[in-house]
C-alpha cells in the first residue's frame, strides 16, 4: 500500500534543486559583484581622466597665462603705447608672436589706440588687422573690464580661430613697477591679447599625459564619450575634448575572468556533484521513510495491512463521508488449538495460508486487514445492496477457507465465524461499525462454525450480557468458591441401580447469581478462559470423588481441553495427587471434537485408553458423525442425546431409529447410555432396544454428591407397579 511516496520523491528532487539554485545564486552573486567592482573602477577612471584632461589643459592655459602676465605689465610698452611709438611695440610686443616661439597671436587694442594691432606667426612685423572679430574684442574687453582693479590678473579663454583651437589671455598693459602704477589712468589703458594655437602634437600629449585614448575637439557634445567643456570669450561652453577614458575595471576582468571561469566550473561540478548526492541521499531516505511508513502499516506475517492501516482507512471513510459500505470480521475457530498442536510455526504457516486465500479470493478494491492473530477485517463498499454483498462476499472467503489446512500430517479442518455491520445510518462512524461487527461476531462464535451474523441492535443487548458473564467468569475462576458440582446419578438399564454419576458444573455468580452451564461453558469456550476454567472444574470433580471411592465418575471435557498438549500428562498427574484410579474416570467428548482434528483425537483418545480412563461421545445424534465414521474411533461409550429421548413417547419412526444406533452401536462393542430419560415409558423402550444405561430426571436430578446413594442401590423410588412393570418386560 502506497502511502507517501509522491511526497517523499518530490522532497528528494526539491533538495536537488535548491542546491542547484544556491549554486546559480552564488553565480549570479558572483557576477554582480564583479560586474559591480568593474563598473566603479571604470567610472573612477573615468573622473581621474576628466580630471587629469583638465589639469594638462589647464597647464597650456597657465603658460599662455604667464606670456600675458609678462608681456601685459611691461613698463616700456605701455609708455610706447602712450607714446604711440608702434615700431618698439612691434619690435618688442609683436615679434615674440610673430617668431612663433613661445606664442603664436597677440592683438592689443583700446586706450590710445585707434585700431587694433595684431600679430601673427610668420606675419609682418609691422602690426596687422586683427585676426579677432570686433565681437570677440568686445567680449574680451568685458571680461577684462570684471578684473579687479587692483593687480593684475588675467582674463583666459579660449576661441577656434582659422579653424584651430587657440588659449587666449588678456589684461590691461600696466607699467610693471607699483610706483608708476599709481599713476595709470585706467580709462587710458590697453587689453594686450595672447594667444596660441593647439597643435595636434599637444592634444596627443595631453591624450598621453592623461592616459587616454582617442582625444578630440568636437562642437558638438557626443553622449557616448566622456567629455570636457572649452569654455570661450562669453564663459559659455563653444566646443568640447572628447576622449574614450581608460578602463581599468573591464581589464582586471579581462584578467581575472578566467579563473573565476575555472573556479565557477570547479564549484559548479561539485555542487552539481553535491546535489546529486544529497538527491540520492534525500532520495534513498525518503524511500526508507516510505519503507517504513509502509511497514507500520503492513502486518509482518501476511503482509496485509494491519490494525493502523485500517484505522487509517476508516479514518478517511468517515472523513469523505462515505455511506454504503459493510465492514466484515472474520474470526478463525478454535486457531488456539492449531497453536497448541501445531506450535506456533504451525499457526503462523495457517494464518499466511489463510490470509493469502482470502485475499486472492476477491477483488483488491475490497480492503482486507489482519486486525488481531486470528481475526481479520474486510470492508465492502460502493454498492445498494450493501448487506447481499457483504454476504456474498463472506460466501466467497468461506469456500476460499474451508478446506483442511496441512501440516507435517496434522489435518485442521478451518471453519470460522463472521460478523457484518452494514453502514445504513450517515452519522456511524467506522469505529462503531467495527464494534457492531465485533457483536455480530461474537454471536456467530456460538455455532459451530462458519456462522455469519448481521448486526442489529437486538445484539447488543446480548452481547453486552455475554460480556458480563465472561468479566464474572473471570472472577469466579480466580476465587473458585462460586462453582461447584453437582452429580447425576446413571443406572444400569438391567437392574435399576446406581451404576455411576456425571459431574455437572454449577456456577452461583456472587454478581450474576446462578447461570446455567449451557451459557457459562459456551462462553468460556468462546472467550478463552475454557482450559483454565477446565481445570478449576476437574479439580474439584476429583477433590469431591476422593471420598467416593465407590464411585464411577463421567468427567465432561471441552474439545479445547482435550486439544490443549499439555492434558493427558496433567490430567495423570491430578490423579496421583488426588489418589483417583483412571478405572473410576469416564471422559465425556461432545461429537465437534471427533469432526475437527479426527487424526489427534484419535491418538488423545488412544492415550487415554492406555492409562486406563475410558472415553463418551457426548450428545450423540445431534452432529453430522455416521456411525461407520465412529466406528474408527476407540471411544467406549455412546451417549444418545436427549432430542432422541424426549420424542419418544408419539414418535415410532423416532423410536426405529433409535433402535437401529443402538443395536449398531453395540455390535461397534461400544456401550450405550440414553440421556434425558424422564418417564418409565422412556425408560422401558430404550432399556428394551439395548440400552446399557440411563441417565436423567427420572431417576435423579443432579445432586451434590453427598446425596447420592451407593453404587448398586436401588435408585428407582416412585411407584412400585411400574418398576414391577420394566424389570418384568426386562427380564423378559
Ligand atoms: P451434558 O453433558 O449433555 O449434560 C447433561 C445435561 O442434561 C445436564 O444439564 C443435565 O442437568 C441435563 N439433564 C439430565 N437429565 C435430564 C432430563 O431428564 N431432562 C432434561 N431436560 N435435562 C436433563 P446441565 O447440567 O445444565 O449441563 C448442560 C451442559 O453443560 C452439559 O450437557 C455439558 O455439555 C455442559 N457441562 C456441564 N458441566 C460441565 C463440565 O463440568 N464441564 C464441561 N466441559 N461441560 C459441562
Ligand atoms: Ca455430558
Ligand atoms: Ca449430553
Amino acid at each position: 500500500m502506497k502511502l507517501f511516496p509522491e511526497a517523499s520523491r518530490g522532497l528528494a528532487n526539491r533538495i536537488g534543486i535548491f542546491v542547484l539554485l544556491g549554486i546559480l545564486l552564488l553565480y549570479l552573486a558572483v557576477g554582480i559583484s564583479l560586474d559591480s567592482i568593474k563598473r566603479q573602477v571604470n567610472h573612477q577612471a573615468e573622473i581621474d581622466s576628466v580630471q587629469e584632461v583638465s589639469q594638462s589643459f589647464n597647464s597650456l592655459q597657465d603658460q599662455v597665462r604667464q606670456f600675458a602676465r609678462d608681456y601685459n605689465n611691461w613698463g616700456d610698452v605701455y609708455l610706447a603705447i602712450i607714446n604711440n611709438d608702434i615700431d618698439f611695440i612691434s619690435d618688442n610686443y609683436g615679434i615674440t608672436a610673430v617668431n612663433g616661439d613661445m606664442f603664436d597671436g597677440a592683438v592689443i587694442y583700446d586706450g590710445m589706440l585707434a585700431d587694433p594691432l595684431a600679430w601673427v606667426s610668420n606675419g609682418t612685423r609691422a602690426p596687422q588687422k586683427s585676426s579677432l572679430s570686433i565681437s570677440t574684442l568686445e567680449q574680451i574687453r568685458i571680461g577684462v573690464d570684471k578684473l579687479p582693479k587692483e593687480g593684475r590678473a588675467t582674463f583666459d579663454f579660449a576661441i577656434i580661430n582659422d579653424n584651430k583651437l587657440q588659449l587666449g589671455s588678456a589684461s590691461r598693459i600696466l607699467p610693471d613697477t607699483a610706483e608708476a602704477l599709481s599713476f595709470v589712468i585706467p580709462e587710458n589703458l590697453s587689453i594686450g591679447v595672447i594667444l596660441r594655437t593647439i597643435t595636434n602634437e599637444q592634444i596627443s600629449y595631453i591624450a598621453r599625459n592623461s592616459n587616454v585614448t582617442d582625444l578630440q575637439i568636437t562642437q558638438v557634445e557626443k553622449q557616448s564619450k566622456t567629455v570636457m567643456p572649452i569654455i570661450g570669450v562669453d564663459g559659455t561652453a563653444f566646443a568640447y575634448f572628447h576622449w574614450l577614458p581608460p578602463r581599468p575595471g573591464s581589464e582586471l576582468l579581462g584578467l581575472i575572468a578566467p579563473i573565476i571561469g575555472v573556479i565557477f566550473v570547479v564549484i559548479g561540478s561539485f555542487g552539481i556533484g553535491g546535489a546529486r548526492l544529497l538527491r540520492n541521499h534525500a532520495k534513498s531516505l525518503a524511500l526508507r521513510e516510505e519503507e517504513a511508513s509502509r511497514l507500520a502499516r503492513s502486518d509482518t506475517l501476511t503482509g496485509l495491512p494491519n490494525r493502523l492501516a485500517l484505522k487509517e482507512y476508516g479514518e478517511r471513510l468517515d472523513a469523505k463521508g462515505t455511506d454504503d459500505y459493510a465492514v466484515i470480521l472474520l474470526d478463525i475457530n478454535n486457531f488456539k488449538k492449531v497453536n497448541d498442536l501445531a506450535g506456533h510455526q504451525g499457526g503462523d504457516e495457517l494464518i499466511k495460508d489463510f490470509s493469502k486465500k482470502l485475499r486472492e479470493s476477491v477483488d483488491s478494491q475490497i480492503f482486507i486487514a489482519r486486525v488481531g492473530g486470528d481475526e481479520f477485517v474486510a470492508v465492502v463498499k460502493d454498492s445498494t445492496h450493501i448487506t447481499e454483498l457483504a454476504r456474498h462476499t463472506v460466501n466467497i472467503f468461506m469456500k476460499a477457507t474451508e478446506l483442511c489446512f496441512n501440516y507435517h500430517g496434522l489435518q485442521f479442518p478451518i471453519k470460522s465465524s463472521y460478523g457484518i455491520a452494514t453502514k445504513t445510518v450517515t452519522s456511524v462512524a467506522f469505529d462503531d461499525l467495527l464494534g457492531d461487527a465485533d457483536r455480530a461476531m461474537y454471536v456467530s462464535k456460538n455455532g459451530t462454525g462458519n456462522q455469519v451474523t448481521i448486526y442489529n441492535t437486538d445484539l447488543d443487548a446480548k452481547y453486552a450480557a455475554e460480556r458480563k458473564i465472561e468479566e464474572a467468569l473471570r472472577v469466579a475462576i480466580g476465587s473458585p468458591d462460586e462453582l461447584y458440582m453437582l452429580y447425576q446419578p446413571i443406572v444400569d438399564a438391567r437392574t435399576m441401580k446406581l451404576h455411576s454419576v456425571e459431574a455437572l458444573a454449577r456456577w452461583n455468580s456472587s454478581s450474576l447469581g446462578p447461570i446455567s452451564p449451557s451459557v457459562f461453558i459456551a462462553i468460556a469456550e468462546k472467550s478463552g478462559l475454557m482450559v483454565e476454567l477446565g481445570w478449576v472444574l476437574l479439580k474439584k470433580t476429583l477433590s469431591d470423588m476422593q471420598h467416593r471411592e465407590d464411585l464411577r465418575v463421567n468427567i465432561n471435557i471441552s474439545p479445547l481441553q482435550l486439544l490443549a498438549p499439555e492434558f493427558i500428562p496433567t490430567l495423570r498427574c491430578l490423579l496421583i495427587e488426588y489418589e483417583i484410579s483412571p478405572t473410576r474416570v469416564e471422559i465425556e467428548l461432545t461429537e465437534n471434537v471427533f469432526v475437527s482434528s479426527c487424526d489427534i483425537v484419535r491418538s488423545q483418545l488412544h492415550q487415554l485408553r492406555e492409562i486406563g480412563i475410558t472415553t463418551a461421545l457426548d450428545d450423540f445424534g445431534t452432529g453430522f458423525s455416521s456411525i461407520g465414521y465412529l466406528q474408527t474411533m476407540p471411544f467406549d461409550t455412546l451417549k444418545i442425546d436427549r432430542s432422541f429421548v424426549s420424542g419418544l413417547g408419539d414418535n415410532e419412526t423416532l423410536g426405529n431409529i433409535l433402535r437401529s444406533i443402538v443395536s449398531l452401536g453395540r455390535t461397534l462393542g461400544k456401550s450405550i447410555t440414553a440421556e434425558g430419560v424422564e418417564t418409565l415409558y422412556e425408560a422401558e423402550i430404550l432399556a428394551d432396544a439395548g440400552c446399557h444405561y440411563l441417565q436423567g430426571y427420572l431417576f435423579s436430578r443432579p445432586q451434590p454428591l453427598d446425596q447420592v446413594l451407593r453404587p448398586g442401590a436401588d435408585i428407582l423410588p416412585s411407584s412400585e407397579p411400574c418398576v414391577w412393570r420394566l424389570r418384568h418386560a426386562l427380564a423378559g
